[in-house]
């Protein structure tokens, strides 16, 4: 059965750029008869504001966006994260890594798409037992290619993209790319759709569902709205919150966003009503694939 998802980190609440993510996954989902499920990616405990996942759920009620069964909370899922990383170790292509920052930095040769890149140096020469360490993944060979349904066909050389990845966090807290892999298939995700900030992680995702010998998703990424000063609309660059009494007027302008053209007056309707309408409209074709800037 088709099974989406949303799954935001819990570092404030929703925005417009949230919104759309919500409430594409959510119409994708609707117009296929599956499931919605939301997971509050609550694994980085620095980065998580408190009462925030309560507030995205009312955030996402207050849009009609509703959700099935229990929400899932990753701080309840470590034990599962570990016992994926014992696959990897297993299969000797997990080794430790006490490089820091600045060591890598002097280290790197060469700059991939996320910052300097890896060398492998702890791959070569592992370091002395009992100093904190993170896990990487060696990513010798891994070589991707999968189609997302909006973007079309995505190649990536991970190790010479990004060198070889952090799974698991020196704070031993799992990486987000390992927690997302084991909880989309625990949770029977059968289509991702969410921002085309994460359509260079994808790559690193399904390389991990192919170690693990989990099925994977298929993957539908959305362009981003931007905030004027042309990064994408975030916590960080203070996009406002949702606020609750707007909601109409918002999914309105999400839909115009998504290419979904809702037809005039939508904006009057009561937000159930608004995404009702959108469900038998839903045309994932129609949306554009360039950014854009919300002012
Ligand atoms: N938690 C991630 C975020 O808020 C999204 C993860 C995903 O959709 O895979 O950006």
């Amino acid at each position: 059965m088709y099974t989406g998802r949303f799954a935001p980190t819990p570092s404030g609440p929703l925005h417009f750029g949230s919104l759309i993510a919500a409430l594409a996954s959510w119409l994708d989902a609707r117009a296929h008869g599956g499931r919605w499920l939301v997971r509050i990616e609550d694994l980085d405990p620095p980065r998580c504001m408190p009462g925030a996942a309560d507030t995205i759920l009312r955030q996402l009620e207050a849009h009609g966006l509703t959700w099935d069964g229990e929400v899932v909370f990753q701080c309840t899922r470590t034990e599962a994260y570990r016992e994926a990383l014992e696959v990897l170790r297993r299969l000797g292509l997990a080794y430790p890594c006490s490089c820091s920052r600045t060591d890598i930095r002097a280290q790197a040769t060469r700059m991939g798409c996320e910052g300097p890149i890896y060398p492998g140096t702890c791959r070569m020469h592992p370091p002395l037992a009992g100093r904190p360490h993170a896990v990487r993944l060696d990513t010798r060979g891994a070589v991707i290619d999968f189609t997302d349904r909006l973007f079309g066909t995505i190649q990536q050389d991970i190790g010479n993209a990004l060198g070889d990845f952090v799974i698991w966090r020196v704070e031993d807290i799992a990486s987000y790319h390992l927690a997302v892999v084991v909880d989309d298939a625990w949770q029977g995700v059968t289509d991702v759709v969410r921002g085309a900030d994460l359509l260079e992680s994808t790559p690193r995702q399904i390389w991990l569902q192919r170690l693990l010998g989990l099925p994977t998703p298929r993957y539908l990424h959305l362009p981003l709205a931007l905030a004027p000063n042309g990064q994408k609309l975030s916590k960080q660059n203070l996009a406002p919150a949702l606020a609750l009494e707007t909601a109409a007027a918002q999914l309105t302008r999400a839909l115009a966003f998504l290419g979904q053209a809702p037809e005039p007056g939508l904006a009057e309707a009561r937000p159930e009503e608004i995404v009702a309408w959108a469900i038998p409209r839903w045309r994932p074709e129609a949306i554009p694939t360039a950014h854009q800037t919300i002012s």
